[in-house]
C-alpha cells in the first residue's frame, strides 16, 4: 500500500506512521525526520535544511522532492510506503505524481488526520522527542520531563527546537496557506481519506484501517462493476 498522511504539524503523523508502517510492512518515510538526520550529520543537505527548519519555514521544494525521489527509489520502497511530511506543497504533490509512474508505482490514497489548530498549538508544546533516535513523546500522555530518557534507546529526550510556541504558529500558517491546498488536491482526485485526529491514538489507528478497507473494497467493487 502506498499512503500520503496530511494533517496540521501535532495532528499524529510519526504516531500513525509508525502503527501503519508495522502493520501494512511498509517503511514510514518522514521528511521532517530525514532532514533532522541530516542536520545532525552535518552535510550540505543538513545546513540548507537546518534554516529554514529552525525558522518554521519551508525547505524549498526541489531540495523536498529530490530526497523524496531518492528515498522512494530504494528497494525496501518496493511493497509500498507512508509517506509522513510529504507533499507539503501543490508542486510537490505534482512532483510526486510525475515521479511514481517512473517507479513503476502508483499512489494509493492520501489520509488526512484532522486536529484544531488549538489543539495542535496544545500538542507541539507538549511534544519532546529523542535526541538519539528520533521517537515522538507526549509529555502529557507518556509524563516525561527534560530529564527523561526515551523508552527505546535510552538517549535524552529534548524540545524540537522548532516546536517554540512563535515557530509553531510559523508553520501553522504556511500549512493552512501552503498545505491545506493539497488536502484538495488529493480530494479532487478522489483519493481523500479523513479521520478525527483529536481521539486516543488507538481510535485513529482504527479509524484510518477501516477506512482504508472500506476505500479498498469501495474500489475492487468498483473496478468489478466496470
Ligand atoms: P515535521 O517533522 O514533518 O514536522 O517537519 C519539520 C520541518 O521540516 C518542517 O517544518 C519543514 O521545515 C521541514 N519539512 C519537512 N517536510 C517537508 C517538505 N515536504 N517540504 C518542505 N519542508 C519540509
Amino acid at each position: 500500500m502506498r499512503l500520503v498522511l496530511l494533517g496540521l504539524p501535532g495532528a499524529g503523523k510519526g504516531t500513525q506512521g509508525e502503527l501503519l508502517s508495522e502493520e501494512l510492512d511498509v517503511p514510514h518515510i518522514s521528511t521532517g525526520a530525514m532532514f533532522r538526520e541530516a542536520i545532525k550529520a552535518g552535510g550540505p543537505l543538513g545546513e540548507t535544511a537546518r534554516a529554514y527548519i529552525e525558522r518554521g519555514e519551508l525547505v524549498p521544494d526541489d531540495v523536498s522532492v529530490e530526497i523524496v525521489k531518492e528515498r522512494l527509489s530504494q528497494p525496501d520502497c518496493e511493497q509500498g510506503f507512508i509517506l509522513d511530511g510529504f507533499p507539503r506543497t501543490v508542486p510537490q504533490a505534482v512532483a510526486l505524481d510525475r515521479t511514481l509512474p517512473t517507479l513503476g508505482m502508483e499512489l494509493d490514497a492520501a489520509v488526512n488526520i484532522e486536529i484544531t489548530e488549538e489543539e495542535a498549538v496544545r500538542r507541539i508544546s507538549e511534544r519532546m522527542i529523542c535526541s538519539q533516535c528520533g521517537a515522538t513523546y507526549n509529555r502529557a500522555i507518556h509524563t516525561v520531563s527534560q530529564t527523561d530518557r526515551c523508552l527505546e534507546c535510552g538517549g535524552l529526550l529534548i524540545r524540537r527546537p522548532d516546536d517554540t510556541v512563535e515557530t509553531a504558529r510559523n508553520r501553522l500558517a504556511i500549512y493552512m496557506e501552503q498545505t491545506h491546498p493539497v488536502v484538495h488536491y488529493y480530494a479532487e482526485r478522489g483519493m481523500l481519506l479523513t479521520v478525527d485526529g483529536e481521539r486516543p491514538i488507538e481510535e485513529v489507528f482504527a479509524a484510518i484501517l477501516s477506512q482504508l478497507k472500506a476505500w479498498r473494497f469501495g474500489r475492487s467493487s468498483g473496478e468489478e462493476a466496470r
